[in-house]
């Protein structure tokens, strides 16, 4: 497919058998929503660079398809009629004014290739999709990408987009996962703490067979081993291998990569399974908090001796991920402001008030407590270094003392009070999991973000140290 297609297409959908250069321009114009000069250069080019269109006649300009124009429109025609209705709703809902979204503007000036949008907007513009993307998602975002393929080649852009949704519906808690989930369109939250690198993954396998060169192609599992073919096509061969595996273009690959989200209470996680543009370098998302948007589906558990177990684990087919707000807390209202330059005026008794909202269940331990709410105040950002070094001003507190003396009450208690806090025990862990670290197991690389990567701009507690030091 290229761009001149937009142009034979539009023509021919014009029910004309010739048009003049300014009716050609005021078609392309208006349904391009380009500019007049822009029409006139992307018919020139389609008319220069194709033998679609030939002139007949000079003053006034005049031009009708040719033969293969002709027959390239009933082509491209053919090709999208069974998708007709689904895709003028689509070509509507696109068009729709959302504020200042337009999604079809957004179309145009498409950069990557997913197009996001928003769920309420599908609910607003294609209620019943919207709803038959929750329940059956594979079947509606293959409709929907199909019609978007075809929608593309009007818009003017020579790739097929894919649609990603964001916002689709209430966000699930991961610990509220289960089995009725499966085969839904689900909207998860959590932390990345696991991450692999970005790797190439078979769809379609190009197979030939090295006795008699025939080349057969065979469709991939998404998840699991590889399917080969079983015996070759080839009526006077039929061997049964062996079979190289051909490179693209031959066969088909894409990107994937997969990462894995601890719940917002922490310790249950899912993993999710990254596809194209989703991939990122891992340190873009590391101990980040994403939603994400996708299909909840199962793959099979390999036990230790390779066969397949009866239970399953659950992995979610991203469609769209977005980066979330890592903190609870809301800016301070304007109440609130005047209430803190109040307090302001008197700092022995705001100190006095801070303190006392440390574990106030444990009494007595003040300069503990006092110590403690300092760390609460560190970690500002107090100037950016134009090499884009941040400069940070970090109070580290250590207490150490007798066991059962409320050491860990005082500290999680601060941890709990800050807008971001990640508390743990460092019993048994290595260094490497306080900061993030490079794991391999089963032969595959994969990062694993650490507590302080976790509490990064926040309060991170430990308990336990000298367990840890002592060991090492
Ligand atoms: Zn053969």
């Amino acid at each position: 497919m290229n761009t001149y297609d937009t142009v034979v297409l539009l023509l021919g959908d014009s029910g004309k058998d010739s048009w003049s250069r300014s009716e050609i321009l005021d078609i392309l114009s208006s349904e391009l929503r380009i500019e007049k000069k822009d029409a006139n250069s992307r018919f020139t080019n389609a008319e220069k660079r194709s033998d679609f269109f030939e002139k007949i006649s000079d003053t006034p300009a005049k031009y009708k398809f040719t033969r293969s124009g002709k027959s390239h429109y009933d082509t491209i025609k053919r090709l999208y009629a069974a998708n007709d209705g689904f895709r003028n709703n689509l070509r509507l809902f696109l068009d729709m004014d959302f504020g200042p979204k337009c999604y079809w503007d957004d179309l145009q000036n498409l950069q990557s290739e997913l197009l996001v949008v928003d769920y309420l907007h599908l609910q607003e513009g294609m209620p019943e999709v919207a709803e038959n993307l929750l329940k059956s998602p594979g079947e509606t975002l293959e409709s929907l990408n199909k019609a978007l393929a075809s929608l593309a080649i009007i818009a003017g852009i020579d790739f097929a987009p894919k649609i990603s949704i964001i916002n689709a519906g209430d966000v699930l808690q991961i610990e509220e996962i289960k089995t009725k989930h499966l085969g839904r369109f689900l909207h998860v939250e959590g932390r990345v703490v696991v991450q692999t690198m970005p790797k190439s993954k078979l769809i379609l396998g190009a197979y030939q067979c090295l006795r008699c060169d025939r080349v057969m192609t065979i469709p991939q599992y998404a998840y699991g081993v590889r399917t080969e073919p079983f015996e070759c096509e080839n009526e006077i061969c039929t061997r049964r291998g062996p079979f190289r595996l051909l490179d693209p273009p031959d066969s088909e690959f894409i990107d994937y990569q997969d990462i894995v989200i601890v719940a917002m209470k922490g310790e249950v996680t899912i993993k999710i399974h990254l596809t194209e543009s989703l991939c990122q370098p891992p340190w873009i998302r590391d101990a980040k908090v994403i939603r994400v948007c996708g299909t909840m589906l199962k793959v099979d558990t390999i036990s230790k001796q390779g066969t397949k177990m009866n239970s399953f684990d659950w992995v979610i087919e991203a469609n769209s991920i977005v980066m979330a707000e890592d903190t609870n807390t809301e800016p301070p209202s304007e109440d609130e402001i005047r209430l803190f330059q109040e307090w302001a005026k008197n700092p022995d008794e705001l100190r006095r008030m801070i303190v006392d909202s440390i574990a106030p269940n444990v009494h007595g331990l003040r300069p503990c407590k006092d110590a403690c709410s300092l760390s609460l105040f560190s970690d500002w950002h107090w100037k950016d270094d134009p090499r884009s070094i941040v400069e940070r001003s970090s109070i580290h507190v250590c207490l150490f003392g007798d066991p059962g003396t409320a050491k860990s009450m005082i500290a999680k208690d601060v941890v709990y009070l800050a807008p971001k806090g990640k508390w743990g025990q460092i019993i048994n862990m290595s260094r490497g999991g306080l900061t993030t670290v490079a794991l391999q197991e089963n032969g595959e690389w994969h990062i694993r973000s650490g507590f302080f990567s976790q509490g990064d701009q926040g309060i991170t507690g430990l308990v336990s140290c000298q367990a840890s030091i002592s060991n090492k």
